[in-house]
C-alpha cells in the first residue's frame, strides 16, 4: 500500500480513517514488517489483515495475543521482525 497524506483507509468496506500527517509518521514508524518462519506469511502492518479483522495501522506489537498466520496457523512467537 503507498501511503499518501488524504488518502483513505477503507476496511471492511468502509472507510476507517484519512492519513492525517500525524497518521503517516505513525504508519511509517511502526511499518516494521513480521514474517512467519513456518510459511513465510508477512504481516505488513499498514495493511494489516482485513479479513480476520485487523486493521490497517495495527503494528504486530498491537496484535491481540490470540493472532495467528492466517496461512499455517502458528501463534505470534513463530514471527520474526524482517529488516
Ligand atoms: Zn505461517
Amino acid at each position: 500500500m503507498d501511503l499518501k497524506f488524504g488518502k483513505e483507509i477503507y476496511f471492511e468496506k468502509k472507510p476507517l480513517f484519512k492519513i492525517t500527517k500525524l497518521q503517516f509518521k505513525k504508519l511509517q514508524t511502526m511499518d516494521k514488517k513480521y514474517v512467519c518462519d513456518v510459511c513465510d506469511w508477512v504481516y505488513d502492518p499498514a495493511v494489516g489483515d482485513p479479513d480476520n479483522g485487523i486493521a490497517p495501522g495495527t503494528s504486530f506489537e498491537d496484535l491481540p495475543d490470540d493472532f495467528v498466520c492466517p496461512l499455517c496457523g502458528v501463534g505470534k512467537d513463530q514471527f520474526s521482525p524482517v529488516d
